[in-house]
């Protein structure tokens, strides 16, 4: 029988981040109370639900939406190389902005490219043999999570996919292997009956030799042929590495969980492109997959929709036709794609206006002394205030939306969940967008 609280809840999907749960329903908007009793989850909800009205704002003033779209407009009409940066949206909003780019010759970038980037390029390069996160509830027998512990970013990722009780198939509880975590960050990993999890201590710098030095073994082109098993590479001894192989050679099913946002050394794309070289070796002769963490703020949902609409992924330039320079241009005469000069930094140097959006959660613009506009979060505070400042609504709260999974191949409707007077960030970039020649 069901609770009088679940007959009055609404069932909604969570876009605090890529594991998008679909099995959350609110019980009240306030106090907010939520079925679940994820941290993250019920601190989205929470902030934006008790977030203050807010009206927007020209140099610092508060003024009408009108007001603000026509200073924002008067920008727009300034500059000849604007920026639109931060990207914190859904798919909606992504399809307007792109509508807008190609108005007025945009450079887009999204606030956490850095790490999608690193696995843009190793994908590029090779392709890779990724699963979803159906496959992991059902198939998976080892999770190896290399840098991460998944669950900082990813909060019911074990509870839901790793220790759930149920699965298409009849199979063992996974094992989980963490390599360079943190030993205080891998209680997730313990299993309901208690079994701990394998700990492999080092430190995240150290994995462009770690995964060098698994490959070379795995490959049997093992640089280390004169040294003993007890030789150490980084501080594990080679008989660890030899012992970690033959455990993801000899399993049924393993997924490999990296977040690329971690890796935050040099050229850390070919450790990225080292862990998919692993995985296809080994797919050779068993069963393993890749599973990249995605950061969030509408990450995977930003960048799909950027590919299947223009043919390129984030960091790409519309070039307003008649300006292209024919070295760099698409087959459509309209688009650039660099991933490293047309990162938000770079840009910064060589844009003359910015947009900043952040529907999600309240980003912070980079400091800049570009004429700046920011559409985003009712939360914003900022220490400067920007030259123009339109609060939007926050997809699946205040308006509905779509929003791609971290595995990509699963969109998830956002509900509305309120009435609201903001307007939705596509509203926004629409009436932009029509103001413009
Ligand atoms: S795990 Fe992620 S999607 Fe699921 S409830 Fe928590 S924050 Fe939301």
């Amino acid at each position: 029988m069901q609770s009088k609280d679940s007959e009055k809840s609404i069932s909604i999907s969570c876009p605090a981040c890529g594991l998008l749960c679909d099995d959350l329903r609110l019980v009240s908007a306030s106090p907010i109370k939520l079925n679940i009793s994820c941290t993250k989850g019920v601190a989205f909800f929470e902030y934006t639900l008790n977030a203050a009205p807010r009206q927007p704002s020209v140099a610092g003033q508060a003024t009408d939406l009108n007001t603000a779209i026509q200073a924002a407009v008067t920008i727009l009409k300034q500059s000849q190389t604007p920026l639109f940066a931060g990207l914190g949206t859904e798919v909606q909003g992504m399809r307007a902005i792109l509508q807008l780019a190609n108005k007025t010759g945009a450079t887009l970038d999204h606030m956490h490219s850095e790490g999608m980037i690193r696995n843009t390029l190793a994908l590029q390069n090779s392709g890779w043999q990724n699963t979803t996160l159906t496959e992991v509830k059902n198939r998976a027998t080892v999770i190896f999570a290399i840098g991460t512990d998944i669950v900082s970013s990813h909060p019911r990722f074990f509870e839901k996919l790793v220790w759930n009780s149920e699965s298409l198939f009849n199979k063992p509880r996974p094992e989980v292997i963490y390599l360079a975590v943190d030993e205080k960050n891998t209680t997730a990993g313990i299993s309901p009956e208690g079994k701990k999890p394998w700990i492999i201590p080092a430190e995240i710098k150290q994995l462009p030799e770690i995964m060098n030095v698994l490959n070379a073994l795995l490959n049997q082109k093992n640089p280390l042929h004169k040294k003993t098993p007890d030789a150490l590479i980084c501080g594990i001894a080679v008989a660890t590495l030899l012992a970690l192989l033959e455990k993801l050679k000899s399993a049924q099913y393993v997924v490999v969980v990296w977040a690329a946002g971690n890796f935050k050394f040099s050229q850390a794309e070919l450790t990225v492109q080292s862990i998919i070289q692993l995985i296809a070796k080994i797919n050779e002769t068993t069963r393993i997959a890749g599973l990249p963490l995605n950061a969030g703020d509408g990450d995977v949902s930003v960048n799909n929709t950027s590919t299947w609409l223009s043919g390129y992924p984030i960091r790409s330039r519309h070039v307003k036709l008649g300006d292209a320079n024919p070295e760099n241009i698409n087959q459509n005469q309209q688009l650039e794609y660099d991933p490293h000069h047309f990162s938000c930094q770079q840009q910064l140097k060589n844009s003359d206006a910015l947009i900043w959006i952040s529907t999600f959660n309240a980003q912070l613009p980079p400091n800049c002394s570009l004429p700046t506009i920011v559409i985003g979060h009712p939360s914003l505070q900022f220490e400067r205030m920007p030259d123009v400042f339109i609060p939007v609504g926050v997809p699946g709260i205040d308006h509905a939306g779509t929003q791609f999974r971290m595995d990509n191949v699963v969109a998830l409707p956002l509900k509305k969940l309120r009435q609201s007077d903001l307007p939705s960030l596509s509203q926004v970039i629409q009436l932009l967008t029509d103001e413009l020649p």
